[in-house]
């Protein structure tokens, strides 16, 4: 009888060789060198040992504890991995500070179901955008990469075929999200969501969006589908938003708002405001918590930090003391407007969400603001 022949991998490892090696980019910028290398060189293990099976072992939770439990000092004083190309090692803080954890984050709470299939997916299918806003580049906009950045055209690699292949994975999805560009003008997007609406109408799906795009297709999608939205709004005034949000306008942001804050509302939701505090903006993040308040939303705030010029954690500390001041005096106005609403009979869920905006930006004004000053002395 012919023998089998079994080739064990260890997973981490081959992930991360390839992880420190491989500079490979994804269209819009992230790091994809470890996944693709690691696929290539199962491919080669393939090709080359042409085993019968082929079994890839990954660490379980807490990693080599059997290890650990013979030698305690398993491990110990080894270096940080450092990468093989130019990138810079981030730090913990800096991780956390990029939003590298918190985005990987989702991942432990939507794992791999019990058919082995992944039970989040999240989507950046193109560039393609109707804005240029200041403080973003040209793998996330195809207008910035025209204008600004002088370069070609993002080559689209998603088509009629990715769709076709999606219909496999959707069934066993809990959530779907879609970034940007602006997903809203994505054709292919529309095309996924009524390819859900069919097979899987409950499924959550999230939009990155700057609430600017409404036309027949995104009517078409909210009607169909379970929507979650979180728009983008770096501008309380229509002076300063649309200064930011290049070739943005601010009463067809506030029609379309109302629209989808209204699609929204019948499903007991409303749409999540982002906001991205910056050098040209930051006196109104106190109208950003009104603005959240008024419309029931959700607010959360971004850490900018490219690029550097409109970011506030490099300004020098006296000018970060003077913000700092102003902002307290904004939190102080904030804390007194509420007091209306905890002394009345406002229902406890808006009570909650109105003192969960202000905690947002009590600790943006207490913690992150204080910490860049603490940071630069
Ligand atoms: S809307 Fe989003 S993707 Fe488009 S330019 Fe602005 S930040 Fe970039």
């Amino acid at each position: 009888m012919k023998k089998k022949r079994i080739v064990i991998i260890d997973g981490l490892n081959t992930y991360l060789r390839n992880y420190i090696v491989n500079p490979s980019l994804s269209t819009n910028g992230n790091p994809i060198g470890g996944l693709k290398g690691f696929l290539s060189s199962l491919q080669k293990l393939s090709r080359e040992l042409k085993p019968d099976h082929l079994v890839i072992v990954w660490d379980g939770p807490g990693g080599s504890q059997r290890r650990k439990t013979v030698n305690k000092n398993y491990k110990e004083g080894r270096k940080p991995i450092r990468l093989n190309r130019s990138v810079k090692l981030l730090s913990e803080e800096e991780n956390i500070k990029n939003k590298v954890w918190p985005l990987a984050m989702a991942y432990d709470r939507f794992g791999v179901n019990e058919n082995g299939y992944p039970t989040l997916l999240e989507l950046e299918l193109s560039n393609e955008c109707n804005l240029e806003c200041l403080m973003c580049d040209g793998f996330l906009s195809s207008g910035i990469r025209k204008n600004r950045d002088k370069l070609p055209k993002l080559p689209m690699h998603y088509n009629d075929n990715f769709v076709e292949q999606l219909k496999e994975y959707i069934p066993h999805l809990e959530e779907l999200r879609f970034n940007g560009g602006e997903p809203f003008l994505h054709k292919i997007v529309h095309k996924i969501c009524m390819l859900v609406s069919e097979i899987n109408p409950k499924l959550q799906i999230n939009f990155a969006t700057n609430g600017l795009i409404y036309n027949k297709r995104v009517k078409e999608i909210l009607e169909k589908c379970d929507i979650r939205m979180n728009i983008s709004i770096d501008g309380f005034t229509k002076e300063t938003y649309e200064k930011i949000r290049v070739n943005s306008d601010w009463e067809t942001l506030m029609k379309n708002f109302k629209i989808f804050w209204k699609y929204l509302l019948k499903k007991n939701q409303a749409p999540s405001v982002m906001v991205n505090p910056m050098r040209n903006n930051w006196w109104e993040m106190k109208d950003a918590v009104r603005f959240a308040n008024k419309y029931k939303s959700n607010l959360w705030y971004n850490t900018v930090h490219h690029p550097s010029h409109l970011a506030l954690h490099n300004l020098p500390i006296e000018e970060l003391k003077d913000i700092h001041r102003q902002l307290k005096k904004d939190l102080r106005e904030l804390e007194e407007e509420n007091k209306y609403y905890t002394s009345s009979n406002t229902p406890r869920d808006y009570l909650e969400k109105r003192m969960a905006n202000i905690g947002k930006f009590k600790m943006f004004v207490n913690n992150q603001v204080v910490g860049w000053i603490n940071e630069s002395r």
